[in-house]
């Protein structure tokens, strides 16, 4: 099951991006984008955009639909992908993509190479492998958003990254450097070492859990809290130096939960550094201890995307990380894996009926993927 089809990047004819393309517009008002309006944004010379949508989905870049009256082509993460990338590639920020390295709960990390062979890492968001239709059904969460779809939180999970990767890593913190973004995908420094959930041994673990704390603390001052600080999101070098990753979901110490989800960062680390090294301490941090220095918050905010983006992205996360389904759709076949920490969010009311038996299933698929020789995007 190919993740990223990247050698299709070098076939499609400037016809074929063109459909496709259009089909990308279309979705910004419809969920299925029928082939008249299709043929009509990419207003091709010559004609023939019904055909070219029929190889487009012989490639899985786009797929055909029926639902009751509504019939139509969307764009599959593939098609978004091949889309994303190939921006990445004109901008010469991606010339090439390798080996699949993370598994993450809701995206696909790969190395890529940019014009000058440095090797970074690309992040493709893939929210919303729930679907979404079935959701809009049940309960009405929803209905002050017409189209939320798996491609706007996508796209807005990957633009809070890059906002937020951006702010900290200027300000010294130690995130991954950003390097650039396009769609759902961002492109960042491939940091060397290992998440720590992986790791087993290091010389002091009281010295860690207290560099752990301290980057809370520190996370804190500039007016933010990470909300999935645990072993899956710190990556630990041979020196035992941090890297904080994985974004999408911070939020504002002035958020009205922010002490919740404050003291749940520092209770994971607590638990993780009690299981793994038997580690425990009486020192850590409390919400009340914060001292703000800086509003990287509300500039990140101001930056990137409105309050009201926001809040729905926030929303529509607590809705599906813990009830991953894996009927996202026939086409693309995505599985669903492990959330990062399946603790996580289980305080917030869910409806336990939403997990059913293929949930179950696909969670044990946890495999990564590996490509053989690097795919030349150019
Ligand atoms: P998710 O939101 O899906 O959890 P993450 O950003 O946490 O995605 O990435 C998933 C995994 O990929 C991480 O646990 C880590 O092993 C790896 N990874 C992510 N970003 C990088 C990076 N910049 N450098 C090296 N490894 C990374
Ligand atoms: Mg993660």
């Amino acid at each position: 099951m190919g993740k990223l089809n990247v050698s299709m990047l070098r076939y499609l004819s400037s016809e074929e991006f063109r459909v496709l393309t259009a089909v990308e517009m279309g979705m910004k008002n419809h969920e299925l984008v029928p082939s008249p309006l299709v043929a009509s944004i990419a207003d091709l010379k010559h004609g023939g955009s019904h055909k070219i949508l029929r190889e487009l989905t012989k490639h899985k870049l786009v797929c055909y639909e029926k639902s009751g009256r509504v019939e139509g082509y969307r764009l599959t993460f593939s098609g978004y992908d091949y889309l994303a990338l190939k921006a990445l590639t004109t901008r010469g920020s991606v010339q090439s993509v390798g080996n699949q390295i993370g598994v993450g709960k809701e995206s696909d990390i790969f190395i890529i190479a940019d014009e000058e062979e440095n090797q970074h890492a690309l992040k493709l968001h893939r929210l919303g492998r729930t679907s979404f239709r079935k959701l809009k059904q049940k309960r009405d969460y929803l209905k002050h958003r017409k189209n939320v779809s798996w491609l706007y939180l996508s796209r807005l999970a990957a633009v809070k990254e890059y906002a937020y990767m951006k702010a900290l890593h200027d300000n010294g913190y130690p995130v991954p450097r950003p390097i650039d973004f396009n769609r759902h995908a961002v492109v960042m420094e491939l940091v060397d070492g290992h998440p720590l959930c992986q790791v087993h041994d290091v010389s002091d673990p009281s010295e860690l859990y207290s560099d752990l704390m301290e980057l809370i603390v520190r996370l804190g001052s500039f007016g933010l809290i990470h909300c999935d600080f645990n072993e899956f999101n710190l990556i630990i070098n041979d020196r035992d130096q941090v890297t904080v990753i994985d974004f999408p979901q911070m939020v504002s110490i002035s958020h009205p939960n922010a002490q919740w989800y404050f003291d749940r960062d520092v209770q994971c680390i607590r638990d993780f550094f009690f299981r793994r090294f038997s580690y425990s301490s009486e020192l850590y941090p409390q919400f009340a201890d914060i001292k703000r220095l800086h509003n990287l918050d509300v500039e990140v905010e101001a930056s990137g995307f409105t309050r009201d983006m926001s809040d729905s992205f926030d929303e529509t996360q607590n809705l599906y990380i813990p009830q991953a389904t894996a009927d996202f759709n026939a086409c693309e076949g995505g599985s669903v894996r492990k959330a990062d920490n399946e603790e996580k969010n289980t305080s917030d009311e869910q409806d336990e009926s939403d997990n059913d038996d293929i949930a179950e299933q696909s969670l044990e698929d946890n495999s990564v993927e590996t490509r053989g020789p690097e795919h030349d995007l150019s």
